[in-house]
Parts: C-alpha cells; sequence; structure tokens
C-alpha cells in the first residue's frame, strides 16, 4: 500500500503545526488513544506544548527546523491556519500534512476563499475585492450601505475589518484597516449564525456534528449550542453545502463553515476554517466523538467515528476580562453538575483572549444554554 494510504496506528507520533488551545484539546485526544503528538510554533511553554510529548518552539519559516519536525512524525496537522504555505510544503517533503497546504492556501485569504466558493455555486455574502478608495466607493455603491471592509489575510475574530455605514466613511475607513489587500461584503442582516463541522476521512467518508447555532459578543464567539433551533430544511442544506465544501477542497481532516442564516430564511457562508471549531468544543463532553478526535481518526487514516450528540449542549467562552477582579470562582461553576470546566493553560489572562470554556449538557439545548449562562455568570461572584 502506498504510504500515503496507509492508517497511522497508536504509537506513532502526530505533528501539530500551531499552539493554541485547539492543539490542546486535540492533544488530550490523541495522548488518550495512546498517539504520541509533537507541535511547533514560535512560542514556549503553550497550550498545546503542556500536553504534548515535544514542543519544539521556531519561527514558521525556520524551514531546516519544520522539516526536521516532519521527519520525527507520522502525519502532521494544523490547529492554526494562518501556518505560511511554505511551513507545510517544507513539512510534506517527510510526511503527509492533512489537510494539505491546498487547502491552507484558499482558506487562509478572505478573497481566494470566497472566489472558491462562488466559483463553485455556494452561496457566500456579496463581495468585491477593494485595492484603492474609487474600488471602495464604487464596492458600496455596488452592495450598499452597511458594509464591511476586510483585511483579505490574517483575520480572525473580527480583527482587521471595519463597518461602514455610509458613503462618506469610505476614506476614513480605508486609513484604518493596515494597508493589505482588502474586500467589501455587504452587511447581513441575520437572524441568526449557524456553523457546521465536516470531517473527511482518507477514503472520502463524511462526518458532522450537524448544525451549531452561535452568538458572538465584540464579534468573538461567545456561547454555542446544540442543536441549533433550526428548521429540517436549513439543517439539511447546511450540512449539504459543508460536505459539497469539503469534497470540492479534497479536504482530509476537518473543517467548519460558518454561515449566516437571513431574515428569510437563505444561507450564506460568511466563512471556512480547515481545523477544528470554537463552535465545536462541546463535542468534546456531548457526543460519541469529539471534533479532536475525529480529526485525529482523519489524519491517521482510521474509519470515521460516530458523531451521535449523548445530550444537547451548550458552551460558554472564559475569555480574559473575567479576570479582571481576580481569579475566578471556579469552585461555583463547579457546584454545576452538568457543567464542565476547560482551560487552556494561558497565564496571562488579556481581555478578549480565550482562556478556556464551559460546556453544559441538559435534556434540551435551552436548557444547557441556561445552564451554562449561569454557571458562568457564578464565576464572578464573590467566593
Ligand atoms: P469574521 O471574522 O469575518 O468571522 O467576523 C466575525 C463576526 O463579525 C461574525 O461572526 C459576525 O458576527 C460579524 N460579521 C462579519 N461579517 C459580517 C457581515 N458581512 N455581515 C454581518 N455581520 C458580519
Amino acid at each position: 500500500m502506498s504510504p500515503q494510504f496507509r492508517k497511522i496506528l497508536p504509537g506513532s507520533a502526530i505533528g501539530v503545526l500551531g499552539s493554541g488551545q485547539l492543539g490542546r484539546m486535540f492533544a488530550i485526544a490523541a495522548r488518550r488513544m495512546g498517539y504520541r503528538v509533537h507541535t511547533l510554533s514560535p512560542e514556549s511553554g503553550t497550550p498545546t506544548g503542556q500536553v504534548a510529548d515535544v514542543e519544539i518552539t521556531t519561527s514558521y519559516q525556520d524551514l531546516d527546523a519544520v522539516r526536521r519536525f516532519a521527519r520525527g512524525v507520522s502525519a502532521v496537522t494544523f490547529e492554526f491556519e494562518n501556518v505560511p504555505a511554505i511551513t507545510a510544503q517544507a513539512a510534506a517533503e517527510f510526511a503527509p500534512v492533512r489537510p494539505d497546504g491546498m487547502v491552507l492556501h484558499t482558506t487562509q485569504n478572505r478573497l481566494r476563499e470566497k472566489s472558491f466558493l462562488a466559483s463553485h455555486g455556494l452561496p457566500v455574502t456579496p463581495f468585491t475585492r477593494i485595492r484603492n478608495l474609487q474600488d471602495l466607493e464604487a464596492g458600496l455603491k455596488e452592495l450598499g450601505c452597511p458594509a464591511v471592509l476586510k483585511t483579505a489575510g490574517y483575520g480572525y475574530d473580527g480583527k482587521g475589518q471595519i463597518k461602514i455605514t455610509s458613503p462618506d466613511q469610505a476614506a476614513p475607513a480605508l486609513a484604518s484597516v493596515p494597508e493589505q489587500e482588502l474586500v467589501l461584503e455587504a452587511f447581513v442582516d441575520f437572524q441568526c449564525e449557524v456553523s457546521v463541522i465536516g470531517a473527511r476521512g482518507l477514503d472520502g467518508s463524511f462526518a458532522n456534528w450537524g448544525v451549531i447555532e452561535n452568538s458572538h459578543r465584540n464579534h468573538i464567539l461567545d456561547v454555542s449550542v446544540a442543536p441549533a433551533a433550526v428548521d429540517e430544511r436549513v439543517a439539511r442544506q447546511a450540512v449539504e453545502i459543508t460536505r459539497t465544501v469539503l469534497e470540492e477542497l479534497d479536504v482530509i481532516g476537518l473543517l467548519c463553515v460558518e454561515f449566516f442564516l437571513t431574515r428569510t430564511g437563505g444561507l450564506l457562508i460568511n466563512e471556512l476554517a480547515p481545523r477544528p471549531h470554537n463552535s465545536g468544543h462541546l463535542t468534546f463532553d456531548a457526543c460519541v466523538t469529539s471534533q479532536f478526535e475525529q480529526q485525529l481518526r482523519a489524519v491517521c487514516g482510521l474509519p470515521l467515528g460516530s458523531t451521535e450528540m449523548l445530550r444537547p449542549a451548550a458552551m460558554a467562552n472564559l475569555l480574559g476580562s473575567l479576570w479582571q477582579d481576580g481569579e475566578p470562582n471556579w469552585g461555583a461553576a463547579c457546584a454545576f453538575p452538568d457543567v464542565k470546566l476547560h482551560l487552556y493553560g494561558k497565564l496571562a489572562p488579556k481581555p478578549g483572549r480565550k482562556m478556556g470554556h464551559l460546556t453544559a449538557l441538559a435534556g434540551s439545548a435551552e436548557k444547557a444554554s441556561q445552564q451554562v449562562r449561569q454557571a458562568r455568570a457564578a464565576l464572578v461572584h464573590a467566593p
């Protein structure tokens, strides 16, 4: 059998590019199944490094180190999609990189990603490329106001984006964003935001956890609830779109599709993330196979596991601002017997930084959502 299709079995080492919480939870799932985990990123003492077998601290541009790293593992995956393309290429000389560098290349730039989606007939938020003020003025005429101006590369959690509410804001808006390729999007007056995380195995098999409903605060995911309260037609359509994206991009691994559900019941893709996703953290406690174990199975060429949800669930992010009056009251959250606490081992609780999350399991999605919010509120009550 060609090495590309050989199953990578427990005892093998898996390399993770990136070292945040997604890599940490991947490493926990992988070590539980007897794999070794090596991580490479520019930082040390990282959330992933704390639970990995090997932590390599170097720049992603240090290609000799990347090659050595890849030589020491059976496959490479990533938890951070803004790894430079040359890094993925260097790693691929010595180990399969899953998903591969082309998936990274397409999804790490909003223009490439949106053009790919539109060219495959997939529903995407109306957009146009912006190179200068004339483009922006023309774009605002075409898409109308409000609209959102975003950097094409390296943006996440609302970073590098600005809402424009009238055409006279074009020049100041352009001056306020970093000087790089830009994209202008129509502002979508959505009823809610939802996501579907898809997994695709080496044999082309597909799995997903259904539709998850997401609410954001200051552009950062705040609470996710599953199953989402959307009608069956919308759920079926969202899953089919996700399957198409994974197949067309030939993803081996995980990919999350973030959608806007419009007020008229239509789905528009906001963005893609070719890795486990914050909205899927609840699968760790609520599903037979978590998104992290599934990533491992896909990357290793193993059969995908069941995504069955054992109980409805909700997840609430714990951001650095929770620490503003000192250490949160962990005991109070643990007093909720159906709430699970996850902390990522980050030492500096900056506002907006994802430090951990809570997951609540309940008899209904609505109850889970109430519980997780109550548990999070209890963290900031006096001990
Ligand atoms: P992004 O980094 O592009 O995922 O944006 C972060 C969040 O900003 C999204 O989850 C939405 O809540 C909001 N947002 C981004 N783009 C748009 C848009 N075109 N219309 C409405 N809201 C948006």
